[in-house]
């Protein structure tokens, strides 16, 4: 594959896919040759079904690689309704041509309608016919942002069109899920390099989303845990607590039940997160975080003590309790585990095993 980018970036751009899917710098020529090797851009359609296009967005919005080169020069996107420059039977065409040469990559953003199946249509196919006829022939199945991972705002309570995530409409063991509201750009791009790297779809959690993703919470890696840990929280916006960058876990911080890598990844060009910008976590990379997590000011009934799977408490106890066990000498730090989903073997349609 010809890359028309300077081999300075294309480095950084293998630099920072490596380090996304948690593989060393060592990684680096070997994704770079992986990418260089491939006889051709790997066709992607993009379907776009029910939701608001803000994950196609967020990935106009990746910072590295840019929009230009993931296009350009990292995949062929084929068909993209939303995007495309060609409309009506041309764009159809296109989509049948690429569903016809086989080997496609198919990423798929927004719920399918299901109950209500006029209520998505694209040329004349419900999104339930699109997605079952697309997806059957194609090389993997990504679905992007929480909407085609697991429903999202369209499938929360009542959810009058019947709309569901793609898993459940054509098999949990056949999708990729990358969730988020929206997806995150820098872990759609890691997926799919990841994919054309290793031939096969990364390590997956009992959700379908990739571990190296979505292993931890955020909860593990935020900035203000220290407060956390040591009982300084922000009990109102304006306050001084807020001015001092207390934990935001009383504001109503879904942080400790998250799995995302949002800490480490960042947002808008790695510019800040939704914490940093001074909000609590909503969890909008959790399944049904619509109806789970709401309302999103409402603070968690209750945490896990870091190091303590499964044993649950308030704020106020690890405000106090933890804070009397740093002074006796336990590093609450050293102690701190991630509780880690389910795993199952990406390829493999197969049972996952507890850790
Ligand atoms: S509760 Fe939220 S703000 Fe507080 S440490 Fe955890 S993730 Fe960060
Ligand atoms: S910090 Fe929470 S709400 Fe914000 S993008 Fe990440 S998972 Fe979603």
């Amino acid at each position: 594959m010809q890359l028309d980018i300077s081999r300075r970036d294309f480095l950084k751009l293998c630099g920072g896919t490596a380090a996304m899917l948690g593989l060393s710098q060592a990684w680096v020529p070997q994704i770079a040759r992986a990418l260089e090797q491939a006889a051709e851009r790997p066709p992607v359609i993009w379907l776009a079904f029910q939701g608001c296009s803000g994950c196609l967005e967020s990935l106009a919005k990746a910072a590295y690689p840019d929009i230009a080169t993931i296009v350009l020069d990292v995949i062929s996107l084929n068909y993209v309704d939303v995007l495309m420059a060609p409309s009506g039977k041309r764009a159809e065409k296109s989509l049948e041509d690429t569903v016809a040469a086989g080997g496609y990559i198919t990423i798929v953003e927004g719920a399918v309608a299901t109950g209500i199946p006029e209520a998505m249509t694209i040329a004349g196919k419900t999104s339930e016919e699109i997605v079952k006829e697309v997806t059957a022939g194609g090389a993997a199945t990504v679905c992007v942002g929480t909407c085609s991972s697991y429903g999202g705002v369209q499938a929360m309570r009542p959810n009058p069109t019947g709309a569901k995530g793609v898993g459940e409409v054509i098999g949990e063991d056949k999708v990729i899920n990358v969730p988020g509201c929206p997806a995150n750009p820098d872990t759609m791009v890691s997926t799919i390099v990841s994919y054309l790297l290793f031939g096969k779809a990364p390590e997956l959690d009992s959700r379908g989303r990739p571990t190296f993703a979505f292993s931890q919470k955020i909860h593990d890696h935020c900035e203000r845990r220290a407060h956390f840990d040591s009982g300084h929280y922000v009990e109102e916006y304006g306050s001084e607590e807020e001015t001092k960058g207390y934990c935001l876990y009383k504001m109503g911080c879904k942080g400790p039940e998250t799995h995302s890598p949002c800490p480490l990844t960042l947002w808008n060009s790695k510019q800040n997160w939704c914490i940093g910008c001074g909000n609590g976590c909503i969890g909008c990379m959790e399944p049904d975080f619509w109806d789970e997590f709401a309302g999103f000011y409402d603070t968690l009934p209750d945490t896990p003590i870091p190091g303590f799977v499964g044993v649950k408490t308030s704020a106020d106890y690890v405000g106090s309790t933890l804070v009397t066990a740093t002074v006796a000498g336990i590093g609450i730090h050293a102690i701190a585990s991630a509780a880690k989903g389910r795993f199952k073997e990406a390829d493999d349609a197969g049972e996952g095993s507890d850790d």
